[in-house]
């Protein structure tokens, strides 16, 4: 399995595999920059194919992290943890311990939080064995606890933004959007949808998720295999990564994708085809900060709810300064994501 020589390795700074045979864990801690400070991402617990699989998410995510957080404007570098999920390694106290002692042996280069399949109640166990961690349950109206409602307002916001420079649009009233995955922040974004005046589209894989989003919301269910290309004014995609391919993009009927997954895009000329279809998409790391803006501030102490909602708010703007700019020269917003994300590192490095 190639590490250096990966397609995705993208000069790491450093990666850290954790083999801690009493409990079984097996994860892989990567970590993309510490250039702008501590590198900050969750820790996803998830089946994965092999090895070489795991370590693509793990390069991937990391990555993404150092770009997300500098264009949020936190002291955050860039990482992540991936945890190898299988049936003789169950979620334990003593796995998570066991991973706490391993972000804390990295004495504060890696910082953790909750990602896919894992919870607040996860990161106070690997509390139990280090400081490096956040996303631990809130105290009153200062900042912390579950990152997903933060990430699903900023996403929401970022979904008008994106409406209204696309489609010309002021309000959702009205508006059709097909949300894949209705889990932790899925299932909040449609609440806030919905009370925007939206018709709702869903697909989950969980049958538990489908449920309690029908009991709680008017929604029509659709295939998972079908989301993608429903007849809808938007797409968002609150699943997996790497939806957005060249397959899928041209069966797109949409002409907004806007969305909470992590690493949507399976490579970065699908942000061209994208561009290319006149479908405007609103770059993963740049609409769905908010909930590593709620970690940072939880993280550094000191700031209130109140506080990371204004900071989340910054959100709309950030993407419009995107699209003016993908307008005036024709390119994909992905890749003017990605310089602009670059110019404020190599800022940082002065
Ligand atoms: P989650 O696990 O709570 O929800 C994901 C949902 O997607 C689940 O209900 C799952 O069953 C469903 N799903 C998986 N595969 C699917 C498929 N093929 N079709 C339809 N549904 C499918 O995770 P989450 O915390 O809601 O995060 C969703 C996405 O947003 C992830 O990509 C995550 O990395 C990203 N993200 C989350 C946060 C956060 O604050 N939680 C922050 C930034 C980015």
């Amino acid at each position: 399995m190639a590490v250096f020589d990966n397609a995705d390795f993208d000069d790491h700074e450093s990666l850290h595999y954790i083999n801690d045979v009493p409990t079984g864990l097996r994860a892989i801690i990567a970590v993309h920059s510490t250039v702008l400070g501590p590198a900050a991402g969750g820790c996803r617990r998830w089946s994965y194919a092999n090895d070489a699989e795991a370590l693509t998410d793990a390069l991937r995510l990391s990555r993404g992290m150092t770009y997300k957080n500098a264009v949020a404007e936190l002291p955050f570098g860039g990482g992540k943890a991936v945890i190898l999920a299988n049936d003789a390694a169950p979620k334990s106290p003593e796995l998570l311990t066991a991973f706490g002692r391993a972000v804390d042996s990295l004495g504060g280069r890696y910082v953790t939080a909750e990602d896919v399949g894992m919870s607040v109640e996860d990161m106070r166990e690997v509390h139990q064995r280090t400081e490096f961690v956040s996303g631990l349950p809130q105290s009153g109206h200062s900042a912390g606890g579950d990152p997903s409602p933060w990430t699903a307002l900023g996403v929401f916001l970022g979904i008008e933004a994106t409406v209204k420079a696309r489609l010309g649009k002021e309000s959702l009233h009205g508006m059709t959007v097909a949300v894949q995955g209705v889990g932790h922040v899925g299932g909040q974004l449609c609440k806030l949808l919905h009370d925007a005046g939206a018709r709702l589209l869903v697909a989950d894989v969980n049958r538990d998720n489908l449920k309690a989003i029908s009991e709680s919301l008017p929604v029509e269910i659709l295939a998972s295999s079908e989301i993608l290309y429903a007849d809808a004014d938007v797409i968002a995609p609150c699943a997996l990564g790497n939806i957005l391919t060249s397959v899928t993009i041209p069966k797109i009927k949409a002409k907004v994708i806007a969305g909470a997954a992590n690493n949507q895009l399976a490579t970065s000329a699908d942000g061209a085809r994208l561009s290319a279809l006149d479908i405007l998409y609103a770059p993963d790391y740049v609409i769905n900060g908010g909930g590593i803006i709620c970690v940072s501030h939880e993280y550094y102490g000191g700031k209130s709810e109140d506080e990371v909602r204004s900071d989340v708010e910054k959100i709309p703007a950030r993407l419009q300064t995107i699209f003016a700019e993908a307008q005036q020269t024709g390119r994909p917003t992905n890749e003017l994501a990605d310089e602009y994300a670059r110019r404020l590192i190599a800022a940082g490095k002065k």
